[in-house]
């Protein structure tokens, strides 16, 4: 076969689609801005959804896609948490993984090879193809200090993480509490903390390099603290973990490829019509992400309390979890199929069977009810949008910062907790509701009412509503020429055009 000369890049991310987009969005700035050709490698457990298909179709002929045959998981119990699917999805995919290097090695001049978070197992594949083996860690630097120092702590402390006396500190970031930290390490008992810690070991032996999407504008003590940890010390000490990129905030520039022909996209995009009749700054969008979900009853007192508040408001709803689990969509709904339907069914059903008798139509003027997916980015850069009630998952935090919205931060699962500790406490870009532990910790109405308010109108929410502006600033400039991330990923992109050999 003839070798291509473009040097060539394969990425592997874990499947889900909060995974997968900021892994395309850095395959698109290594085409446009480094000439480099891509190929993303999608895994799925169950068949890939049609979201999935339609973002991959939609970058385009200069990013190639593979997608691996779905993994097995007949045999991993019903209980088995998001993180350990995802990583037994990975490491039951090597084969066909290898399968698609070779082949790609056949043709292309591939130097690279980029996993996320859970796929550290395919790091292994790099090395045989004699490879770059790179890990792209989609959230931030303070969760990435965490996974880096994981294996100490593992050593260091006995009891669950939630009972320790003080809590954590971690150079140059924001003192978190055991019961922060992100959810898989939460029981050590449990098969996703065992998972945890093998892909930190990983991080640790296996990645000649780390990028992360984040920025030092946004994270200074956090980024500041893992570069030291890189550099400093005795020659022992000095690669005691492997060099990290801050190449963020990479974000999509528009959601629109995602949708694919969902039954409802008319009312998808009709929330666009109506945010242009709305006056600036004066609508709250509230969503939980790719697969959050609430109980019914939480979903009730959000209602109220959107509805007390007395502000416009654009609200994903999806169907209640009353299982339980906060992100029960996250795999079947738009990481893996099988959504499609529920979501169709919650089409002909409406969402009234979950809301408080008249919401609808009382909120007619003032809200907008969606189902299913939204055009998030296209809410977040409207004029008329003025705050964000959001499950702080890290994409829609970046994407935020990259539309200067300020936000009330309700995180629900993974490492989500952490990144509202950040933004409150931290970056002071959010507010956050409190929480009645004595009543099954639901955050009720009046609470509710009170965060919006203050957010929408107060004092609180002009303050960070200029913070998030003036991140938004340093992000720009972040990505721009010369700036912090655009020359990490220089200094990534000219290590891979090396011969590898030769390094
Ligand atoms: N998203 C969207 N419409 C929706 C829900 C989510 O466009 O209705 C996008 C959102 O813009 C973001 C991603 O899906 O890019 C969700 O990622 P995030 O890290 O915020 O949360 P996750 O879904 O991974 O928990």
């Amino acid at each position: 076969d003839q070798i291509q000369t473009t040097p060539h890049v394969a990425i592997l991310p874990s499947p889900g689609m909060g995974h997968l987009f900021p892994l395309g969005e850095f395959a698109k700035r290594l085409v446009h801005q480094h000439n480099f050709s891509v190929t993303l490698i999608a895994l799925a457990a169950g068949h890939p959804s049609k979201e999935q298909k339609a973002y991959l179709h939609s970058l385009g002929p200069s990013i190639g896609s593979r997608q691996l045959p779905p993994a097995d998981l007949d045999d991993i119990p019903a209980d088995a948490k998001i993180e350990t699917r995802i990583s037994v999805t990975v490491a039951r995919s090597l084969p066909p993984l290898r399968d698609v290097i070779a082949s790609l090695k056949r043709t292309a001049h591939l130097t690279a090879l980029v996993v996320d978070l859970f796929a550290t197992d395919a790091l292994d594949v790099a090395k045989e193809f004699d490879l770059h083996p790179f890990i792209f860690f989609p959230p931030n630097a303070m969760a990435l200090s965490v996974f880096l120092h994981l294996p100490e702590l593992d050593r260091a402390i006995a009891c669950e993480y939630r009972d320790m006396p003080d809590p954590l500190e971690l150079p140059g970031c924001v003192p978190i509490r055991g019961e922060d930290l992100l959810d898989p390490i939460q029981d050590r008992s449990n098969e996703a903390y065992s998972w945890l810690l093998h892909h930190s070991k990983r991080f640790l032996q296996e990645a000649e390099g780390i990028l992360v999407n984040t920025f030092v504008d946004l994270e200074p003590g956090a980024i500041g603290g893992l570069l030291k940890e890189e550099k400093s010390g005795d020659e022992k000490k000095a690669r005691r973990f492997p060099p990290v990129y801050p190449v963020g905030p990479l974000v999509q520039s528009s959601t629109a490829a995602v949708d694919g022909g969902a039954a409802d996209d008319h009312h998808q995009y009709s929330c666009l019509n109506w945010l242009e009749e709305q006056p600036r700054g004066s609508v709250l969008f509230v969503s939980f992400g790719s697969g959050g979900t609430l109980s019914s009853e939480q979903i009730t007192e959000l209602a109220h309390g959107l509805e007390l508040s007395e502000q416009r408001f654009v609200w994903v709803v999806r169907r209640p979890n009353d299982g339980g689990v906060p992100n029960a969509s996250f795999f079947d709904s738009h990481g893996g199929g099988g959504g499609a339907a529920d979501n169709n069914k919650l089409l002909l059903d409406g969402p009234s069977a979950f809301l408080p008798d008249g919401f609808l139509d009382r909120t007619k003027g003032v809200g907008r009810v969606l189902l299913s997916w939204a055009p998030q980015i296209e809410i977040l850069d409207h004029p008329s949008t003025g705050g964000f009630l959001t499950h702080c998952g890290w994409n829609s935090v970046l994407e935020s910062v990259v539309k200067g919205v300020p936000l009330i931060a309700w995180p629900l699962y993974a490492e989500q907790k952490m990144n509202a500790l950040m933004l409150v406490e931290d970056i002071k870009v959010a507010i956050r509701p409190e929480i009645n532990q004595k009543k099954r910790g639901l955050v009720e109405r009046h609470e509710i009412a009170r965060v919006v308010k203050a957010l929408m109108e107060g004092e609180e929410g002009k303050k960070l509503r200029s913070r998030m502006r003036d991140l938004k600033e340093a992000g720009a400039r972040a990505l721009a020429q010369g700036g912090s991330s655009y020359n990490a990923l220089c200094e990534v992109a000219s290590s891979w055009k090396k011969n590898k050999t030769l390094t």
